[in-house]
């Protein structure tokens, strides 16, 4: 045996609890590192230790034997949390529900968890509570499983626009233009804010850091279209921040967002990507992540996973803004907020056609002018222009995007009509200038995504570190 001077034999390979856990590592001697979920002692003198590795849902069965030097002094206390290395056999397991289990040969304790005050020891919590241990609920099953689909999922995000040709595209988090026109940002500044320097009664904003008042991003969609229009078809897929004051269980101020933006696509063009998109992501998790949606499944929401399959067979419904609004004025549902046709549809009336109504996800399109941003491209009825919204159940909207206006004199007015000034937008302005092309795009929230696809109620806990109204302190 070659051990090392911390009692480490080198030489072994190393291997995850989802790799010890397969048929085919039975035989091999090993080493897995990992934490304690649990230990149990037997009385005919071994204990047994349930490992976890973030490898995998499941836990591997290591049994430790009283005859290890450390045992008694050690092994004997481990309790949950703690942290191991083991060396030992894979060995073929007697137990229901694992083919395999490791016969230990030496234990190292890296570092015991405190059962006094570790915050995990008992086995269930309210998510609420792990909201205010952000730092440890990593360390939970669902959280463990969630990071694992949300992992999925953006190499999914990646693969899809990869292999169809589209170029990866950064924009900028600092800006100082406000896509969405809604003034909902957060504004980045180094002047100091309790002496503001001052000029003509206002604040002096040459003073600060860009010369001008700038903010966090609220969408990379108009720096993607630049791109778009030089190289063809782009994406961006960054962090995304906006300041609106909503405490729903459906947005956070800081959120991720995939934006592919592409050159001589139409708003029809637009839908069926939208639509191959959301369903390679969906048949990519339950292909790669079985274990982990079989928990969401058992668990969070028992319709998830039928859900999910339903979506990747079926194809999306089509429908034009004005014809939802008739759909929901006949339906004779008690809705909070009344619908006429040029409201903005909310959370309860895209529930409602989308779960009750057609039963599957829909693409809602043209939608009226008032409501929407000023890049979206006007209809000949110059009263709706070339919006999409996809709407999935539970979730409501999880992709919002548009053909974008291209001609420049209706771009101009349109931006007139919502009091933006021109010369701010002149670069943008620039790609209908000199050589416009028609094109299209959307953004797809990546935590609405995550929450849809593993039925998780509320998005804080679909993104590590959740940042709403009041709370940024992990
Ligand atoms: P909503 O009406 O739900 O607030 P929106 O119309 O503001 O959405 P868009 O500006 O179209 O959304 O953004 C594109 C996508 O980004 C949305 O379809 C959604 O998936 C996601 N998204 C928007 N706002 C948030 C938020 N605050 N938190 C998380 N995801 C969001
Ligand atoms: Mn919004």
């Amino acid at each position: 045996m070659t051990a090392d001077r911390a009692g480490k034999d080198r030489t072994l390979e190393k291997i995850s609890v989802a790799q010890a856990r397969r048929g085919d590592a039975i035989g091999r001697r090993v080493v897995l590192e990992g934490w304690v979920r649990t230990r149990r002692d037997s009385k005919a003198g071994f204990s047994f230790l349930e490992l976890n590795d973030g490898s995998s849902m499941a836990n591997l069965q290591v049994i430790a034997g009283a005859s290890l030097a450390n045992y008694e002094s050690e092994i004997k206390h481990i309790t949950a949390g703690g942290s191991v290395r083991i060396e030992g056999t894979v060995r073929p397991s007697p137990g229901k529900g694992q083919a395999t289990e490791v016969h230990a040969e030496r234990v190292v304790i890296y570092g015991a968890a405190d059962p006094e005050t570790y915050p995990l020891q008992k086995k269930r919590h309210s998510f609420e509570f792990l909201r205010t241990i952000a730092h440890l609920r990593p360390r939970t099953n669902t959280f463990g499983a969630i990071a694992r689909v949300r992992n999925c999922v953006c190499r999914s995000i990646h693969q899809f626009f990869q292999e169809n040709g589209f170029l990866y595209i950064h924009a900028p988090i600092i800006t100082a233009s406000d896509c969405e026109g809604a003034g909902e940002m957060f504004q980045v500044t180094t002047l100091k804010l309790d002496n503001l320097p001052q000029a003509g009664g206002a604040v002096d904003f040459t003073q600060d850091f860009f010369d001008r008042p700038s903010f966090l991003t609220v969408s990379g969609q108009l720096e993607a279209e630049t791109f778009a229009c030089a190289l063809g078809k782009v994406y961006t897929f960054g962090p995304t921040f906006r300041a609106e004051n909503s405490n729903t269980s459906r947005h956070l101020a800081e959120f991720w967002m995939v934006e592919p933006e592409m050159a001589f696509y139409e708003l029809a063009d637009n839908m069926d990507l939208a639509e191959a998109f959301l369903k390679r992501i969906l048949s990519d998790v339950l292909q790669q992540c079985p274990e982990d949606m079989a928990f969401f499944n058992e668990r969070i929401d028992n319709t998830t996973l039928a859900t999910l399959q339903g979506i990747v067979e079926s194809r999306f419904v089509r429908l034009p803004y004005t014809e939802a609004i008739q759909v929901l004025e006949r339906s004779g549902e008690p809705f909070e907020f009344p619908v006429s046709w040029g409201v903005d549809l909310q959370a309860e009336h895209e529930r409602f056609l989308t779960e009750k109504h057609f039963k599957k996800p829909l693409i809602l399109y043209d939608y009226p002018r008032a409501i929407k941003p000023f890049y979206m491209r006007l209809n000949d009825d110059e009263k709706t222009v070339r919006a999409m919204d996809v709407l999935v159940p539970k979730v409501g909207e999880i992709i919002g995007g548009s053909q974008r206006e291209e001609r420049l004199d209706v771009l101009e007015m349109r931006m007139a009509e919502q009091n933006l000034k021109a010369g701010d937008y002149w670069w943008y302005l620039d790609l209908r200038r000199y050589g416009t092309v028609p094109h299209a795009g959307f953004g797809l929230g990546l935590e609405r995504a995550v929450q849809f696809i593993t039925g998780m109620g509320n998005i804080r806990d679909v993104i590590p570190f959740p940042r709403t109204p009041g709370a940024a302190e992990f």
